[in-house]
């Protein structure tokens, strides 16, 4: 990614991004300014065989805020592929298990994406939507030891889909989405994944992709194009999809005092930042309690892509639980999978007084 005179004379006298940056907070060590500098100054014997590029979450808390337009997520990320190749490689966490599954993902791999989905509710093989899961059925096998049965979100979501009257495409055929190929560096992985998908939803006949996991939706909006050109189908956020079509439905109030946690992907890179408060607001007498830093200012779940998981993420997630405690709220929602993740094991650590619960459980027990 190359920078422009302007920007890189602007950058050396600014610093802002790494005021922003939730791991300069922890980590003084890291700075994103810092390493716009180092890049200028040596690649190759430098930057690429340094552990501070992969220290970068990608949550665009810095390039959110940065003056000259200057997109530090995707400009360091534009380096780890060449990190990759001199064999300067990520800390991969739960073992590079999810790496695994997403590089068998690349292949002729059969799976059983739909089983969940039987005693759930409808589900199609053709028709105008095609419902994309994500790893969910992964994940829930994985962290079973947090007491998270990580497929209920997307029980969840077709059981509000359903309400609404859509009998979503589930395939079994679907792919990781590849954010994580992406964000690593692993760039020809998240092209195959990519090409593949894209192929499996044309063939569906769908006309338009619900997505449960942000970081599916963002991918498939941002990086998708780069690879596959038009997608050639609309792309649509589950809580987008309910904020607009929930209204009429009835709930039954629930009178908790909740907070609401905006993942980097829906909030800072795809701009949603009020369905899912306008859906939370849906039940009513829930207490919508606004964290310190909400919206914009929101601060990351504390890891990405299931790499670089450190002491300085369970801080950042710590902090986010009493954040969300200082808040007045007892349960705070989370609307990403990662995220809902992440935070549920800070708190099985802490004795800290917040549940945290997913956006679709919290909206299909008070429908
Ligand atoms: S905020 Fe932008 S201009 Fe300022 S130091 Fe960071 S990258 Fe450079
Ligand atoms: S994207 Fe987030 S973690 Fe990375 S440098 Fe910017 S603020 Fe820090």
């Amino acid at each position: 990614m190359q920078l422009t005179k302007q920007q890189i004379d602007y950058c050396m006298e600014c610093g802002v991004c790494t005021g922003s940056c939730p791991i300069s907070h922890e980590l003084p060590t890291f700075s994103p300014r810092q390493m716009i500098k180092r890049t200028l100054v040596d690649v190759e014997k430098d930057v690429l065989q340094s552990r501070d590029i992969w220290a970068c979450l990608s949550c665009s808390r810095c390039s959110d805020r940065c003056p000259v337009g200057i997109d530090f997520p995707e400009f360091i990320r534009s380096y780890r592929q060449k990190a990759i190749e001199v064999g300067n490689l990520p800390s991969e966490s739960h073992q590079g298990v999810f790496q695994t599954v997403s590089n068998i993902q690349a292949g002729g791999l059969q799976q059983d994406k739909t089983g969940w989905a039987k005693d759930a509710g409808k589900i199609s093989e053709k028709g105008d939507y095609f419902f994309f899961v994500g790893c969910a059925p992964y994940h829930n096998i994985v962290f079973q030891y947090l007491d998270l049965n990580m497929i209920d979100s997307a029980k969840d979501v077709l059981v509000l889909l359903n309400k609404l009257g859509v009998e979503p495409v589930v395939s079994n055929e679907e792919r990781c989405c590849g954010h994580d190929a992406f964000w690593s560096g692993k760039e020809e992985l998240f092209a195959t994944l990519a090409k593949k998908n894209v192929e499996v939803i044309k063939a569906s006949g769908a006309k338009t992709v619900i997505f449960l996991c942000p970081e599916g939706y963002s991918t498939f909006k941002e990086h998708y194009p780069q690879v596959v050109g038009e997608l050639g189908f609309d792309i649509v956020h589950i809580t987008e999809f309910l904020a607009d079509k929930l209204g009429d439905q009835q709930f039954t109030g629930s009178g908790e005092p909740v907070t609401f946690h905006d993942p980097c992907r829906l909030g800072r890179r795809c701009g949603m930042y009020e369905q899912p408060r306008d859906l939370i607001n849906l039940v009513p007498g829930t207490e919508l309690k606004e964290m310190a830093n909400n919206r914009e200012n929101a601060v990351c779940c504390g890891t990405t892509a299931w790499m670089e998981c450190s002491s300085c993420s369970k801080t950042m997630q710590i902090q986010r639980l009493q954040e969300a405690k200082e808040a007045g709220a007892k349960t705070l929602l989370t609307a990403c999978p990662k995220c809902q993740v992440h935070l549920t094991c800070a708190k099985s650590n802490t004795d800290i007084d917040v549940e945290v619960k997913d956006l679709y459980a919290y909206l299909v027990e008070n429908l």
